[in-house]
């Protein structure tokens, strides 16, 4: 019995009855019926009802290699075989870990040469806070427990990831959840920049000098890291100006604050480079991953730390006082060490670098001259789109968070995945996409936009 005999009703009940979906109005969701996906290939989806979807999300940000990729389900099954299961807790390793731990570090920046396993974005942020908290205390200043955020930023659903994370939404219920968390203002030229801040590498300074600034008010002694994603994602691509990051790379060195990148998003070549922090040059002391290091294939997340911090921690601090029972898991690390070959031997981010993303990016900005788009964002394969009610004078809508769903929903029902942030459609397809399904992404974006006006 396959899914489509039993009939796309039968499994929108089922879903309304018993399935409770996240970042979801699930009430809302199932007076209308979840859309079942069944199927993907390549860069498309297939629904229950047999139409094709091109998903310009990459999933959530992760499918990088696109759907249907059969080396990966070998390794999976290979793994599965071999050693479906064991921990690396007290005394014992496995070859699938290890192996990922070393690639990781081969294709991280600088020193990052210590690999911290978990299975999720936010429990790697999870790790990387504690990391940084209890690195201070064997290095003799524990005073430093302060971690700085950015507001709009995303980091997670966990206590540490929603209190680390700039969206009120995520503090809902009262927040931030875990202590000695501030946020300072973040890097968005376009949406935030008054009418004199005409110049984006000056507003991106100013910026990132609110660090600067934040730390002198909390007291260098006592902050112990600024965490921030190279772009942030789920706040809706917000790229920063070429200035800014640099200048946190120096602030943080100055008051010695560790830098923390959450490459959640951003890993395994989203921007052309292997890491995003490599596109903005700079070089973390700490950098959480997931997603993109399986392609979304299975749940993996890791946590790449350099010398520093890990030399201090691992000889100096005896054990450390964390981990998950999948750490490590052998059948994700084996579908995560294969993804990261096929990206190198395929090359497929040095053709995000010189070829699709270029590609992507202008034919993204053909877009601009449309009525209802403000301005294009983006590197790589990642953009931003922000829809505003007026071009000249710029004028955002009074309600963008409803336009971006309207936006939203044409998009779904006329075959294209894009994410509403507020009024920015956010857009991320797998890295294997070609240049006629770029084409076709940016045709069905115009004809939703006119649809949204
Ligand atoms: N960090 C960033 C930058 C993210 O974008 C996300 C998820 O989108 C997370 C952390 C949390 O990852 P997960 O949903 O796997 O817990």
């Amino acid at each position: 019995m396959t899914v489509v005999d039993r009939g796309t009703a039968h499994w929108q009940k089922l879903d309304a009855d018993h399935h409770w979906h996240p970042f979801t109005n699930t009430k809302a969701l199932n007076q209308k019926g979840a859309r079942v996906i069944v199927r993907g290939e390549g860069v498309y989806l297939w629904d229950s009802e047999g139409n094709r979807i091109l998903d310009g999300m990459a999933g959530l940000w992760c499918v990088n290699l696109g759907y249907g990729r059969t080396e990966l389900a070998e390794a999976a099954a290979a793994q599965f075989a071999t050693l479906p299961f064991y921990n690396t807790f007290f005394q014992t390793t496995h070859t699938p870990a290890v192996e990922l731990a070393h690639l990781i570090a081969s294709v991280t920046p600088g020193d990052l040469n210590h690999v911290f396993f978990a299975s999720s974005g936010s429990e790697a942020v999870d790790t990387a806070l504690r990391m940084a908290r209890a690195y201070w205390v064997v290095a003799g200043k524990p005073s430093k427990t302060w971690v700085i955020g950015r507001k709009n930023a995303y980091h997670g659903s966990t206590l540490a990831g929603a209190s680390l994370s700039g969206m009120s939404g995520m503090w809902k219920y009262g927040a931030p959840l875990v202590p000695d968390i501030a946020h300072i203002a973040q890097p968005y030229w376009y949406g935030e920049a008054d009418a004199a801040e005409t110049d984006p590498e000056a507003f991106g300074l100013a910026r990132a000098r609110l660090l600067e600034a934040k730390i002198l008010e909390l007291g260098a002694e006592n902050v112990a890291a600024f965490i921030g994603e190279p772009i942030q994602g789920a706040g809706g691509v917000i790229v920063p100006p070429a200035s800014y990051w640099p200048e946190i790379e120096r602030i943080c060195r100055k008051y010695d604050v560790l830098l923390i990148a959450d490459e959640v998003i951003c890993g395994f070549g989203r921007t052309g480079s292997w890491f995003g922090s490599q596109t903005f040059g700079i070089t973390p002391d700490i950098m959480t991953m997931a997603k993109g290091l399986s392609s979304g294939y299975l749940p993996i997340s890791a946590v790449a730390v350099g010398n520093r911090v890990a030399d201090e921690l691992i000889n100096g601090g005896g054990e450390f006082t964390h981990g998950f029972t999948y750490s490590g898991h052998p059948v994700s690390a084996a579908v995560a060490k294969r993804t990261i070959e096929i990206l190198r031997d395929e090359k497929i981010i040095e053709r995000v670098h010189d070829d699709i993303g270029p590609y992507f990016q202008e034919r993204l900005r053909t877009l601009e001259d449309h009525p209802l788009v403000g301005k294009v964002d983006g590197v790589g394969l990642i953009a931003g789109i922000a829809l505003v009610a007026s071009k000249s004078p710029k004028r955002f809508f009074e309600k963008g968070d409803e336009v971006g769903l309207i936006c939203r929903d044409h998009c779904f029902a006329e075959g294209l995945v894009m994410r509403a942030v507020g009024s920015r459609m956010v857009c991320a397809p797998p890295l294997i996409i070609s240049r006629d399904e770029v084409d076709e992404l940016v045709r069905l974006a115009r004809r939703c936009f006119d649809l949204t006006l």
